[in-house]
Protein backbone atom coordinates (compact mmCIF):
# COMPACT_ATOMS: atom_id res chain seq x y z
CA UNK A 1 0.00 0.00 0.00
CA UNK A 2 2.57 2.37 1.21
CA UNK A 3 4.61 1.93 -2.37
CA UNK A 4 1.21 2.48 -4.52
CA UNK A 5 0.83 5.40 -2.57
CA UNK A 6 4.59 6.73 -3.50
CA UNK A 7 4.10 5.90 -6.91
CA UNK A 8 0.71 7.96 -7.29
CA UNK A 9 2.59 11.07 -5.43
CA UNK A 10 5.53 11.14 -7.54
CA UNK A 11 2.98 10.32 -10.39
CA UNK A 12 0.69 13.32 -9.80
CA UNK A 13 4.31 15.62 -9.04
CA UNK A 14 5.17 14.28 -12.72
CA UNK A 15 1.87 15.89 -13.82
CA UNK A 16 1.84 19.27 -12.10
CA UNK A 17 5.70 19.73 -13.81
CA UNK A 18 4.86 18.82 -17.24
CA UNK A 19 2.37 19.16 -20.28
CA UNK A 20 -0.79 16.79 -20.34
CA UNK A 21 -0.96 14.43 -22.94
CA UNK A 22 -2.66 16.99 -25.82
CA UNK A 23 0.55 18.14 -25.39
CA UNK A 24 -0.64 21.53 -23.68
CA UNK A 25 0.60 23.11 -20.60
CA UNK A 26 -0.69 21.53 -17.77
CA UNK A 27 -2.91 24.12 -15.88
CA UNK A 28 -4.73 23.98 -12.96
CA UNK A 29 -7.20 25.86 -10.81
CA UNK A 30 -7.75 25.62 -7.36
CA UNK A 31 -11.11 27.23 -5.48
CA UNK A 32 -10.52 28.38 -2.33
CA UNK A 33 -13.21 29.67 0.42
CA UNK A 34 -12.61 33.29 0.75
CA UNK A 35 -15.67 34.00 3.51
CA UNK A 36 -19.36 34.18 2.41
CA UNK A 37 -20.96 37.87 2.38
CA UNK A 38 -24.52 37.74 4.42
CA UNK A 39 -27.55 39.95 3.69
CA UNK A 40 -26.47 41.56 0.55
CA UNK A 41 -29.03 44.19 -0.52
CA UNK A 42 -30.38 43.11 -3.78
CA UNK A 43 -31.69 46.84 -4.36
CA UNK A 44 -27.92 48.32 -3.69
CA UNK A 45 -27.12 45.90 -7.22
CA UNK A 46 -30.13 47.26 -9.33
CA UNK A 47 -32.13 44.33 -7.98
CA UNK A 48 -35.54 43.54 -6.61
CA UNK A 49 -35.75 41.23 -3.65
CA UNK A 50 -38.10 39.25 -5.62
CA UNK A 51 -35.71 38.79 -8.68
CA UNK A 52 -32.83 37.31 -6.44
CA UNK A 53 -32.25 33.80 -5.48
CA UNK A 54 -30.08 34.74 -2.30
CA UNK A 55 -28.50 37.17 -0.49
CA UNK A 56 -25.78 35.14 0.25
CA UNK A 57 -22.64 35.73 -2.35
CA UNK A 58 -19.23 34.15 -2.05
CA UNK A 59 -16.13 35.09 -2.14
CA UNK A 60 -13.68 33.15 -3.53
CA UNK A 61 -9.89 33.32 -3.80
CA UNK A 62 -7.80 31.21 -7.09
CA UNK A 63 -5.02 29.86 -7.64
CA UNK A 64 -3.47 28.70 -10.65
CA UNK A 65 -0.95 26.52 -11.37
CA UNK A 66 1.42 26.51 -14.72
CA UNK A 67 4.70 24.93 -15.44
CA UNK A 68 6.76 28.14 -15.55
CA UNK A 69 4.94 29.37 -11.85
CA UNK A 70 1.81 29.99 -9.93
CA UNK A 71 -0.60 32.82 -9.94
CA UNK A 72 -3.03 34.07 -7.03
CA UNK A 73 -6.26 35.81 -8.04
CA UNK A 74 -8.05 37.21 -5.16
CA UNK A 75 -7.44 36.82 -1.63
CA UNK A 76 -10.21 36.42 -0.06
CA UNK A 77 -12.45 39.16 2.17
CA UNK A 78 -11.23 38.80 5.71
CA UNK A 79 -7.16 38.35 6.50
CA UNK A 80 -6.70 35.37 8.44
CA UNK A 81 -4.70 36.98 11.15
CA UNK A 82 -8.43 38.80 12.28
CA UNK A 83 -10.63 36.10 13.51
CA UNK A 84 -9.66 32.60 14.85
CA UNK A 85 -9.94 29.08 13.42
CA UNK A 86 -12.10 26.77 15.53
CA UNK A 87 -12.98 24.41 12.67
CA UNK A 88 -16.81 25.34 12.63
CA UNK A 89 -17.66 28.70 10.93
CA UNK A 90 -16.97 32.07 12.17
CA UNK A 91 -19.00 35.17 11.73
CA UNK A 92 -17.24 38.39 11.51
CA UNK A 93 -18.41 41.69 10.58
CA UNK A 94 -16.27 43.68 8.44
CA UNK A 95 -16.43 47.59 9.54
CA UNK A 96 -14.80 50.43 7.40
CA UNK A 97 -16.52 54.19 8.31
CA UNK A 98 -20.22 53.37 8.05
CA UNK A 99 -20.45 50.42 6.14
CA UNK A 100 -20.84 47.13 7.59
CA UNK A 101 -21.15 43.75 6.39
CA UNK A 102 -21.75 40.28 7.95
CA UNK A 103 -19.33 37.45 6.69
CA UNK A 104 -19.17 33.77 7.06
CA UNK A 105 -15.91 32.79 7.35
CA UNK A 106 -14.98 28.42 7.52
CA UNK A 107 -11.16 28.28 6.73
CA UNK A 108 -8.37 30.38 7.01
CA UNK A 109 -7.13 31.00 3.44
CA UNK A 110 -3.30 29.76 4.55
CA UNK A 111 -4.52 26.97 5.55
CA UNK A 112 -6.00 25.99 2.48
CA UNK A 113 -3.05 27.02 0.61
CA UNK A 114 -1.01 25.13 2.45
CA UNK A 115 -2.77 22.10 1.92
CA UNK A 116 -2.41 22.03 -1.83
CA UNK A 117 1.29 22.34 -1.26
CA UNK A 118 1.42 26.30 -2.52
CA UNK A 119 2.24 28.44 1.07
CA UNK A 120 1.54 32.17 0.02
CA UNK A 121 5.74 32.97 0.24
CA UNK A 122 6.10 30.39 -2.73
CA UNK A 123 3.48 32.08 -5.38
CA UNK A 124 5.00 33.49 -8.32
CA UNK A 125 2.54 36.16 -9.24
CA UNK A 126 -0.55 38.23 -7.36
CA UNK A 127 -3.30 39.85 -9.30
CA UNK A 128 -6.44 41.74 -7.59
CA UNK A 129 -9.26 42.17 -10.04
CA UNK A 130 -9.65 45.31 -8.15
CA UNK A 131 -8.98 47.04 -4.74
CA UNK A 132 -12.02 46.04 -2.67
CA UNK A 133 -12.12 44.77 0.44
CA UNK A 134 -13.34 41.38 -0.50
CA UNK A 135 -10.92 40.37 -2.67
CA UNK A 136 -7.36 41.71 -0.81
CA UNK A 137 -7.89 40.55 2.24
CA UNK A 138 -4.79 38.43 2.76
CA UNK A 139 -3.03 40.36 -0.17
CA UNK A 140 0.17 40.91 2.19
CA UNK A 141 0.76 37.41 2.50
CA UNK A 142 2.15 36.98 -0.82
CA UNK A 143 5.36 38.72 0.28
CA UNK A 144 7.29 37.13 -2.57
CA UNK A 145 5.10 37.04 -5.84
CA UNK A 146 5.37 40.09 -8.48
CA UNK A 147 2.00 42.07 -8.15
CA UNK A 148 0.46 42.54 -11.73
CA UNK A 149 -1.49 45.84 -11.76
CA UNK A 150 -2.35 48.44 -13.61
CA UNK A 151 -1.19 52.05 -12.87
CA UNK A 152 -4.41 53.60 -12.26
CA UNK A 153 -5.75 50.77 -9.85
CA UNK A 154 -2.48 51.41 -8.67
CA UNK A 155 -3.11 55.23 -8.07
CA UNK A 156 -6.17 54.49 -6.49
CA UNK A 157 -5.00 52.09 -3.90
CA UNK A 158 -2.09 54.00 -3.13
CA UNK A 159 -3.29 57.91 -3.14
CA UNK A 160 -1.03 60.30 -2.84
CA UNK A 161 -3.48 62.36 -0.24
CA UNK A 162 -5.22 60.48 2.10
CA UNK A 163 -8.94 61.84 0.69
CA UNK A 164 -11.54 58.99 -0.50
CA UNK A 165 -11.72 55.45 0.39
CA UNK A 166 -9.27 53.73 -0.27
CA UNK A 167 -7.46 52.45 2.53
CA UNK A 168 -3.61 51.39 1.85
CA UNK A 169 -3.76 50.39 5.34
CA UNK A 170 -5.29 46.74 4.72
CA UNK A 171 -2.47 45.78 2.15
CA UNK A 172 0.58 48.13 3.01
CA UNK A 173 3.32 45.10 2.21
CA UNK A 174 2.00 45.58 -1.93
CA UNK A 175 3.92 48.30 -1.37
CA UNK A 176 7.04 46.66 -1.18
CA UNK A 177 6.05 43.90 -3.57
CA UNK A 178 7.87 43.69 -7.41
CA UNK A 179 5.37 44.70 -9.58
CA UNK A 180 4.75 44.52 -13.72
CA UNK A 181 2.42 47.51 -14.44
CA UNK A 182 0.09 46.01 -16.51
CA UNK A 183 -0.20 48.79 -20.06
CA UNK A 184 -2.18 46.26 -22.62
CA UNK A 185 -5.86 45.56 -22.68
CA UNK A 186 -4.46 41.69 -22.36
CA UNK A 187 -1.99 40.43 -20.39
CA UNK A 188 -0.38 36.88 -20.65
CA UNK A 189 0.87 35.87 -17.44
CA UNK A 190 3.18 33.04 -18.90
CA UNK A 191 3.54 33.44 -22.29
CA UNK A 192 1.43 30.69 -23.95
CA UNK A 193 -2.14 31.90 -23.90
CA UNK A 194 -3.29 29.53 -21.55
CA UNK A 195 -3.85 32.87 -18.64
CA UNK A 196 -4.43 36.14 -19.54
CA UNK A 197 -5.90 38.88 -17.41
CA UNK A 198 -8.21 41.29 -19.23
CA UNK A 199 -9.17 44.84 -18.86
CA UNK A 200 -12.42 45.22 -17.72
CA UNK A 201 -12.88 48.87 -15.94
CA UNK A 202 -16.05 50.40 -14.63
CA UNK A 203 -16.55 48.89 -11.08
CA UNK A 204 -12.89 50.25 -10.41
CA UNK A 205 -10.91 52.27 -12.58
CA UNK A 206 -8.54 49.10 -13.20
CA UNK A 207 -10.91 46.50 -12.78
CA UNK A 208 -9.65 43.38 -14.69
CA UNK A 209 -10.91 39.44 -15.24
CA UNK A 210 -8.88 36.33 -15.96
CA UNK A 211 -8.89 34.14 -18.90
CA UNK A 212 -7.83 30.30 -17.85
CA UNK A 213 -7.73 27.51 -20.56
CA UNK A 214 -8.09 24.56 -18.97
CA UNK A 215 -7.56 21.24 -21.41
CA UNK A 216 -10.03 19.37 -19.86
CA UNK A 217 -12.86 20.73 -18.09
CA UNK A 218 -12.64 23.76 -20.93
CA UNK A 219 -11.99 27.79 -21.12
CA UNK A 220 -13.13 29.94 -18.18
CA UNK A 221 -13.38 33.51 -17.61
CA UNK A 222 -13.18 34.92 -14.10
CA UNK A 223 -15.67 37.81 -13.61
CA UNK A 224 -14.24 39.87 -11.00
CA UNK A 225 -17.24 42.06 -9.74
CA UNK A 226 -18.36 42.62 -13.29
CA UNK A 227 -21.52 41.07 -11.68
CA UNK A 228 -21.93 40.17 -8.89
CA UNK A 229 -25.93 38.71 -8.85
CA UNK A 230 -26.09 36.12 -11.84
CA UNK A 231 -29.24 37.53 -11.95
CA UNK A 232 -28.11 40.69 -13.20
CA UNK A 233 -26.32 39.41 -16.20
CA UNK A 234 -29.59 38.99 -18.46
CA UNK A 235 -31.06 42.28 -16.92
CA UNK A 236 -28.06 43.99 -17.42
CA UNK A 237 -28.40 45.74 -14.09
CA UNK A 238 -25.48 47.46 -12.50
CA UNK A 239 -24.28 48.23 -9.15
CA UNK A 240 -25.34 51.96 -7.45
CA UNK A 241 -21.90 52.59 -6.77
CA UNK A 242 -19.53 52.06 -9.98
CA UNK A 243 -16.80 53.80 -10.52
CA UNK A 244 -18.02 54.73 -14.21
CA UNK A 245 -21.23 52.48 -15.09
CA UNK A 246 -20.60 54.21 -18.71
CA UNK A 247 -17.54 51.48 -18.49
CA UNK A 248 -18.82 48.75 -17.04
CA UNK A 249 -21.82 48.56 -19.31
CA UNK A 250 -18.90 48.93 -22.32
CA UNK A 251 -16.88 46.63 -20.75
CA UNK A 252 -19.70 43.78 -20.40
CA UNK A 253 -20.56 43.83 -24.12
CA UNK A 254 -16.37 43.64 -24.58
CA UNK A 255 -16.34 40.64 -22.57
CA UNK A 256 -19.23 39.07 -23.51
CA UNK A 257 -17.45 38.89 -27.09
CA UNK A 258 -14.57 38.02 -25.23
CA UNK A 259 -16.17 34.66 -24.05
CA UNK A 260 -17.49 33.89 -27.84
CA UNK A 261 -13.94 34.41 -28.99
CA UNK A 262 -12.39 32.09 -26.64
CA UNK A 263 -15.12 29.89 -26.52
CA UNK A 264 -15.19 30.31 -22.79
CA UNK A 265 -18.20 30.26 -19.24
CA UNK A 266 -18.01 33.15 -16.91
CA UNK A 267 -17.53 32.34 -13.39
CA UNK A 268 -19.36 34.87 -11.77
CA UNK A 269 -16.74 35.04 -8.60
CA UNK A 270 -19.87 36.04 -5.81
CA UNK A 271 -22.71 33.96 -7.43
CA UNK A 272 -23.25 31.91 -4.04
CA UNK A 273 -25.72 29.34 -5.78
CA UNK A 274 -22.83 28.49 -8.83
CA UNK A 275 -19.66 28.57 -6.90
CA UNK A 276 -21.56 26.09 -4.22
CA UNK A 277 -21.29 23.55 -6.97
CA UNK A 278 -18.01 23.86 -8.06
CA UNK A 279 -14.79 21.61 -6.60
CA UNK A 280 -13.00 23.03 -4.21
CA UNK A 281 -9.24 22.75 -3.05
CA UNK A 282 -7.53 20.58 -2.56
CA UNK A 283 -9.84 19.42 -5.41
CA UNK A 284 -9.06 21.47 -8.92
CA UNK A 285 -9.67 22.20 -12.49
CA UNK A 286 -7.63 21.09 -15.24
ZN1 LIG B 1 -16.57 41.99 -4.69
Amino acid sequence: MLISGMIISSLSLFAQNTSNTAGQPSVRLYVFDGGILENMDPKSFGLKNEEVSTTRMSAPCYLITHPKGTLMWDTGSVPDTAWTYTGSPVQYTFMEDDYRQDITLNKPLMLQLKAVGYPPANITYLALSHKHFDHIANANDFVNATWLVRQNELDDMFPKDSAGVEKPSNYPHLRNNKRIILDTDEFDVFGDGTVIIKSAPGHTVGHQVLFVRLSKHGNIILSGDLYHFPEQRPLNRFPGREFNQEQSRDSRLTIDLYLKKMNAELWIQHDFAANLKLRKAPEYYE
